[in-house]
């Protein structure tokens, strides 16, 4: 008898547990990698962005924003006209503000020393982040974290939280300095956007029937920080690293300074989409252009050129937050894209310490994403810095843009008070629903 009920118990169990399994897997069936992206997120980012991520998930998973950028190219005095005269865009167009200057005030503000700031943090000297600063839980969850190659092998939904976990045992300085001027805006990019919390489309752009070429090329208001950033002055050699579909390319060839642009990418296929992208808004056929932009297939990771750049564009792949969280084809959270997706801040970093050595003494970097994760943002920043100070001699300091961008808070909502260390970020808003975009600029002393 008593057998009998233990056998009976244990078929119940069996069944039980067969059971659960098959509703494990039913659920796992029916999980989209936007989903994923989602639970990822909400897991990995409160800690980080406390009270105001709840603003910011609803911002990313709200309709993004844009900004219009006039083609230089095309007969762009007309185009600017359009903007401002066309009845037939009606409210839209009239809506539009050019951007193109900053009101004075802001100005005015970015100079100005904020009071509610400590003194220490305003010292215009350069200082040293000793390694004791770097990464104790607790004084800046931003910088905690591991490599991800710790992480292989781990849960997917693990791997952000335990980069919470602290790191930074090894003798490092970071040098920082402070870009008192305002972010520079160059006077040929011109560049539209609607008021704060309007959420009007532009009209499609038109095509200039004579040059064949687009009157204006939208893009994400956050995209434009990076090329800003760069501080393009007349005639340098920009590589523009990671560069396709070509956005942030075009828009440092709008601003009509560079004597050359280099824009490489990894793959023959996005390469092809670079070309694309300047077929539409360059017209064919300029015989001086070609000599201005250049467009090359290569591993990022091994530039074999070195300190041959002036300034160098570092927009690397990674989680892309709003995309992923709108998106399931090809998303970065497909199951397949896994180990991927874990080696991104690997791949990031190597991306960075290869420019840093591409870049002359003296010349820039801006290291940018479209993400929110701390590991792919300053801590990527750190891991690249650490690398080169353990593997060469090369000298760089930290650009601390945080005065810099401020005139621009008319246009973007910037994290501050996150512990970040190294870069700005642009925090999506429902106001103005640009970004995610992180920027770090980091010049290279010798
Ligand atoms: N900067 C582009 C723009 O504004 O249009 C977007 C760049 S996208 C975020 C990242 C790009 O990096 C992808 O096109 C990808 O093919 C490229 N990429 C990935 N690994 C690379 C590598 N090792 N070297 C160079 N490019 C790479």
């Amino acid at each position: 008898m008593l057998a009998i009920t233990k056998w009976r118990i244990e078929q119940r169990l069996l069944v039980l547990h067969m059971q659960r399994r098959f509703k494990r897997k039913e659920s796992q069936r029916k999980k989209t990698n936007t989903i994923r992206a989602q639970e990822y997120f909400d897991v990995a980012y409160p800690p980080v962005y406390g009270p105001r991520w709840p603003s910011i998930r609803l911002a990313l998973l709200s309709k993004q924003k844009y900004v219009a950028v006039i083609n230089n190219f095309a007969n762009h005095e007309l185009t600017v006209e359009n903007f401002q005269l066309d009845d037939d865009e009606l409210a839209a167009r009239a809506k539009v503000e050019p951007i193109s200057r900053y009101p004075e005030e802001y100005q005015l503000r970015a100079l100005a020393k904020d009071p509610t700031l400590g003194a220490a943090e305003f010292d215009n000297t350069s200082r040293v982040i000793l390694p004791s600063e770097v990464g104790t839980r607790g004084t800046s969850i931003m910088m905690d974290y591991v490599p991800a190659t710790k992480l292989k092998g781990l849960e997917n939904w693990i791997e952000e939280t335990d980069i919470f976990v602290q790191q930074g045992d090894r003798e490092i300085g970071f040098i920082t300095e402070k870009q008192e001027e305002p972010i520079n805006l160059p006077s040929m990019l011109k560049v539209y956007a609607f008021a704060k919390g309007d959420i009007s489309d532009f009209p499609q752009p038109k095509m200039d029937h004579h040059l064949k070429v687009l009157d204006y090329y939208a893009l994400d208001g956050a995209s434009l920080l990076p090329v800003l950033a760069l501080d393009i002055q007349a005639g340098e050699k920009v590589l523009d690293l990671c560069a396709a579909p070509g956005g942030k390319t075009l828009i440092a060839l709008q601003t009509i300074l560079p004597g050359i642009v280099v824009s490489n990418d990894a793959s023959e296929s996005r390469g092809n989409r670079i070309r694309e992208t300047l077929r539409q808004y360059i017209p064919h056929g300029i015989s001086s252009f070609e000599r201005h932009s250049v467009i090359t297939k290569s591993d990022g990771c091994n530039i074999r050129e070195k300190e041959a750049y002036d300034k160098i564009l570092v927009d690397v792949p990674c989680l892309t937050d709003r995309l992923s969280l709108k998106e399931d084809d090809n998303s970065i959270f497909k199951t397949t894209r896994t180990k991927e997706r874990l080696s991104l801040p690997e791949l990031q970093s190597n991306l960075l310490a290869s420019a840093l050595q591409a870049v002359r003494p003296g010349g820039t970097v801006v290291y940018s994403t479209c993400t929110l994760s701390p590991l792919q943002n300053d801590g990527v920043v750190y891991l690249a810095l650490s690398k080169l100070w353990q593997e060469t001699t090369i000298e760089c300091t930290i650009v601390d843009m945080s005065y810099a961008v401020r005139p621009l808070s008319f246009l973007y909502r910037f994290g501050t008070n996150l512990g970040l260390r190294y870069g700005q970020i642009v925090l999506p808003s429902l106001l103005n629903n640009f970004g995610p975009m992180y920027v770090a600029k980091i010049r290279r002393l010798r």
